[in-house]
């Protein structure tokens, strides 16, 4: 059941308050599936930005936040997970017509991926802590773990609200406040979860959000000083504009960037499980995902038998309109990706690789929505740039190969270094390989298992600092050594 929800314009979420943007600008998000504009959503320039660090500022400094203990900060952040889950079909829905993912994903994904993820922060809350270290001396020697201030918060729109709550839990866990800037081109989502944190309680400017572009709001908070950090995940060259721009007032980063991520068969694997996973490798989500399987690497023996299992399975996958709950594949998020999209088909193409599947812009019977087939390319080069370049589409590049070394040393070589995954019965060649895969997630005979528990994160060109688990407190803390003389 889809949830009914009127879409008035939306605001910035300042100190507790919505409010226009200084400048009175607005800019309209746009439905994929129908090209038509839901709403339009207030622009912040750096006049927004300010006040909004301002208020998590004052927020942070001056309490309750800072004063309140882990215990109830837990509470409140349990009180979100709740109000999403209760939300569920609301933020589904909203999800779905900013983004074009199947409502099967969004609500079964996304959603509970983000009650789950400030459920499991909760639990953190309390337990973020020092230890007493045994020092030479007459001292006592022991450690704070401090929140690091204000964080800013920047996500793409492939995953809006499970990325940017990713951020945001753990950040809000170890004490920080937040001002978070979703895309622009999927803002809904992250105004909804400021009005539950509005409704469950959170202190004014604990939690902030202000909408607009990448190179003028987003660019705003990393320049800014009263901005202790930024975490950040999108596109690679983005994250490398971040590095240089934080350098300014030495803000540490992390960044989640893009991905070309091997998916290796070897010949003794279970095809039918194989073909089943690499088809959702690369097309769950459009394939719009950082961590999508987009290099398929077979081994020569079973090469052809693979590909029938797949090419088979991918011909009925047919898109449709991503709010029925059949729907498996929906419109690519917007008319940009589109455009990417069908230029790297051509290139693939032109480059010599074999389309099997797909390849073209899938029409609707009023014309309407970016959609494009699920597409295959058989017999690809490593080294052509469908094969070394993030297309961030369905669009997958198979490559044959004839032994372990040969595959390992083609999965490593790309920029990038996600994930990967290795299929194979063999125990010995499953963890070698995972040891020498350069990625910071390896799945051994799965594909896109994911846990907030677990941590998520590049190698390479594809970021640092991780996400999920407790590993990403770290990113959202500091270490103060108090040294106590016991008496000489
Ligand atoms: P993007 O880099 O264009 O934008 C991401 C966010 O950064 C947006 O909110 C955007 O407005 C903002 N931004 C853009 N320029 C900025 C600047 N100069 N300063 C500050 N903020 C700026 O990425 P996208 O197109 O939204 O997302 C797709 C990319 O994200 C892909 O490359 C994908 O692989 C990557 N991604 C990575 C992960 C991961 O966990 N590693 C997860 C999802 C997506």
């Amino acid at each position: 059941m889809v949830a009914e929800t009127k879409i008035g314009p939306k605001k910035l979420f300042i100190g507790g308050k919505w409010q226009d943007a200084a400048s009175g600008k607005v800019f309209p998000t746009i439905n994929p599936a129908t090209e038509e504009v839901i709403t339009e959503v207030a622009e912040a320039d750096e006049r927004d930005v300010d006040l909004a660090v301002r208020a998590a500022r004052k927020a942070f400094e001056e309490g309750p936040w800072s004063a309140m203990s882990g215990a109830d900060r837990g509470k409140l952040l349990r009180k979100i997970a709740d109000a999403v889950v209760k939300y569920g079909d609301e933020i589904a829905y909203l999800e779905t017509i900013d983004t074009g993912k199947p409502i099967s994903e969004t609500r079964h994904h996304d959603a509970s991926r983000v009650a789950d993820l400030f459920e499991y922060y909760a639990g953190w809350c309390d337990k973020i802590q020092g230890e007493t270290i045994p020092v030479r001396g007459n001292f006592l020697n022991y450690t704070l773990r401090e929140p690091l201030g204000v964080v800013g918060a920047i996500s793409p729109w492939n995953f809006p609200l499970s990325l940017a709550a990713g951020k945001v839990a753990p950040a809000l866990a170890a004490g920080n406040t937040v001002v978070l800037k979703p895309s622009e081109q999927t803002p809904l989502t992250a105004l909804r979860i400021a009005e539950i944190a509005q409704e469950v309680g959170l202190p004014d400017g604990v939690f902030n959000v202000v909408t607009g572009p990448g190179s003028t709001t987003g660019r705003a908070l990393v320049l800014h000083p009263g901005v202790d950090k930024i975490s950040f995940t999108g596109g690679t060259k983005t994250g490398q504009q971040i590095m240089r721009d934080a350098a300014a007032t030495l803000k540490p980063v992390t960044l989640e960037l893009g991905g070309k991520s091997p998916n290796i068969v070897f010949a003794d694997a279970d095809l039918e499980a194989a073909a089943r996973h690499a088809f959702w490798a690369i097309f769950y989500s459009k394939g719009e995902v950082c961590c999508a399987g987009s290099r398929l690497f077979v081994e020569d023996s079973v090469h052809d038998r693979l590909m029938d299992k797949l090419v088979e399975r991918t011909k009925r996958l047919v898109p449709g309109d991503p709010l029925d709950p059949k729907t498996r594949l929906g419109p690519l998020s917007s008319e940009s990706q589109l455009k990417k999209v069908s230029r790297y088909v051509e290139l693939g193409i032109a480059e010599g690789g074999k389309l099997v599947a797909g390849g073209q812009r899938y029409r609707t019977g009023n014309g309407k929505g970016y959609f494009f087939h699920p597409t295959i390319f058989d017999e690809v080069d490593n080294r052509m740039k469908i094969a070394q370049e993030e297309i961030f589409g369905p669009v997958l590049a198979t490559i044959r190969f004839k032994d372990l070394n040969e595959v390992i040393g083609k999965s490593n070589d790309t920029p990038y270094g996600l994930a990967a995954a290795v299929w194979t019965h063999d125990i010995k060649k499953a963890h070698l390989a995972a040891k020498m895969l350069k990625a910071g997630t390896v799945w051994i005979n799965t594909y896109n298992a994911l846990d907030v528990s677990s941590p998520f994160g590049g190698y390479k060109m594809s970021g640092f600092g991780r996400e999920l688990g407790m590993h990403a407190l770290e990113h959202y803390t500091q270490v103060k050594s108090v040294w106590v003389n016991l008496g000489e």
